[in-house]
């Protein structure tokens, strides 16, 4: 016997360490909306940070806010402007929501995907692990 306990142990360990590295969590950390009130408007200081993040056009991402939040919107700049006074929560919910529904692969959890028109359907192609998934709406 020339390998020991400890030796055999080592060994496992590092048979799985490429394993143990690949399923390192590679989920995207949405930054916090930084939002405040002036009026009657709700101004969304970073709203161009979420397009850039997730590689979506912003006015698709500006209008699905909108519609959730069942009021109206518009750009200025990096800011985005809505009617009415909305909390800091709500676009933190709806956002998640936008990515987890046609951003990250439902197969593999990863965020590198873009999204495919078949005629009235909507694919989410995801570039890391190839998959073709419905988006859920
Ligand atoms: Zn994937």
């Amino acid at each position: 016997m020339s390998m020991s306990y400890d030796d055999l142990l080592k060994r496992l360990r590092k048979g799985l360490g490429p394993s143990v590295a690949k399923s390192v969590d590679q989920r995207v950390e949405l930054p916090s909306p930084i939002t405040y009130w002036q009026g009657r408007k709700t101004i969304f200081k970073n709203f161009m940070d979420y397009p850039r993040i997730m590689r979506r056009e912003p006015g698709k991402i500006l209008m699905y806010l909108a519609k959730e939040l069942a009021t109206a919107a518009s750009m200025d700049g990096e800011r985005a402007i809505f009617i009415g006074r909305r909390d800091k929560q709500s676009f933190a919910v709806i956002l998640n929501r936008y990515m987890n529904e046609r951003v990250l692969c439902p197969i593999c959890g990863r965020p590198d995907t873009h999204i495919e028109k078949v005629k009235r359907l909507q694919f989410i192609i995801c570039e890391a692990c190839g998959a073709r998934s419905p988006v859920r709406s």
